[in-house]
């Protein structure tokens, strides 16, 4: 049996909630989209909640809706999926990383700040910042919000990983240090909608925006309009939008969903745990939290010590998927991917992502893993070299 890095967890009652969809009238475009948006902001205490097909989708129609165009700057964190960078290339504007904390694995606040420092001398500073809640770990907010006060950019928290996660006591979503901030709901995330993003945010205007980029930037309300309708057949198209939104079918699989959230946050806690213990007296770092921050727990991120070890990154990961398990690196930093390496980053300029892409692991994390499952996945991550050979 193989063992994913992760995967969804779908109860009788999440199938029935899709099932009474099909049988309805509406499958995209009913009532079931917005009853999910009411429950993301009741989980997060956000004011506007917009549903889309993805949190790539989400992340674009946020940087559209904060203004990002040709010739701005966009800065995320070197150490992320490649779509916390795409979304600001989307709308023609250029991208630049920030080295990750040692601790965190997020956003290092000395780095950002440092480059904020030369870029504001040289003109260059960023108009939105994406910081990226690594492994369901809360970025330090509060830091990216006062950079944010005396460097005039925008922020827009990616935390594709973190639904159900916390940030000094209140859940991630409720932008008190942010413009927007994305979820994501593809089946290897903490809850899912098969694929599937929202953008919450408080601010009304930027809402209105994001729900208008979302369907084709067509409006029926007739005050956003430009002429006065000339019939009740009539929409306006007012700007130039996508189709990015959430069919109803997964829009109920996701309010089924979000009743769990709690317990499965919490059951990504106690396999946590349970890793610590496993590992407790070896050679491996296991994923550092800060006080501040009660992590979803979407990642578990190791990271041996090589030496000790007697293995090579590489060597540890062959020696995983030879025994079936899917453990996986999150991530390969985003600027040496090839598209954006011809752009001229350095990799001396984030010495953190490098050495950090040189011992990551994600092991397997998901409810329904198994204590054995678990046992399995240490075995074979501290297997002394040499032990097939020897018996
Ligand atoms: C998964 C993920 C995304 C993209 O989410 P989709 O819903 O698959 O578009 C963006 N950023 C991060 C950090 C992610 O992990």
């Amino acid at each position: 049996m193989t063992i994913p890095y992760g995967r969804q967890s779908i109860s009788e009652e999440d199938i029935q909630a899709v099932v009474d969809v099909l049988r309805s009238d509406y499958l995209t475009q009913g009532p079931a989209v917005p009853r999910f948006e009411e429950v993301v902001n009741e989980w997060c205490g956000s004011s506007y909640a917009t549903a889309v097909n993805s949190a790539t989708s989400a992340l674009h129609i946020a940087c559209l809706a904060l203004g990002v165009g040709s010739g701005d700057r966009v800065w995320t964190s070197a150490i992320t999926f490649v779509a916390s960078a795409n979304c600001a290339h989307y709308c023609g504007a250029h991208v630049d990383f920030v080295d990750v904390d040692n601790d965190t694995y997020n956003m290092s606040i000395d780095h950002l700040e440092e480059k904020l420092v030369t870029a504001n001398k040289s003109g260059t500073l960023p108009k939105v910042v994406i910081p990226v809640h690594l492994a369901g770990q809360s970025c330090d907010m509060e830091a990216i919000k006062r950079l944010s006060n005396i460097y005039g950019f925008r922020v827009i928290e990616d935390a594709s990983h973190a639904i159900g996660a916390t940030y000094k006591g209140a859940p991630v979503g409720r932008c008190d240090y942010s413009d927007v901030t994305v979820f994501s709901f593809h089946p290897v995330k903490i809850i899912t909608t098969g694929e599937g993003g929202v953008a919450t945010t408080n601010d009304q205007e930027l809402a209105a925006r994001m729900a208008l980029l979302r369907s084709h930037g067509v409006t029926r309300d007739p005050n956003q309009m430009f002429n006065p309708p000339h019939g009740p057949w009539y929409y306006e198209q007012i700007t130039l939008g996508f189709n990015y939104r959430l069919t109803d079918i997964s829009a109920a699989l996701g309010t089924s969903q979000i009743r769990r959230l709690a317990e499965f946050v919490d059951e990504r806690h106690r396999l946590a745990r349970r890793y610590n213990s496993l590992l407790v007296d070896h050679p491996v770092r296991i994923p550092w939290q800060h006080p501040d921050t009660h992590s979803s727990f979407h990642l578990y991120v190791v990271r041996p010590d090589l030496g000790r070890l007697q293995a090579t990154h590489r060597e540890i990961f062959e020696r995983l998927r030879a025994q079936g398990i899917l453990a996986n690196l999150h991530y390969i930093p985003v600027y040496r991917h090839p598209y954006y390496a011809s752009k001229g980053y350095r990799r001396s300029e984030f010495p953190n992502a490098e050495q950090y892409y040189s011992e990551a692991i994600s092991l397997p994390i998901y409810p329904g893993l198994t204590d054995g499952e678990q046992d399995r996945v240490i075995a074979a991550l501290l297997e002394p070299r040499g032990y097939q050979t020897l018996f």
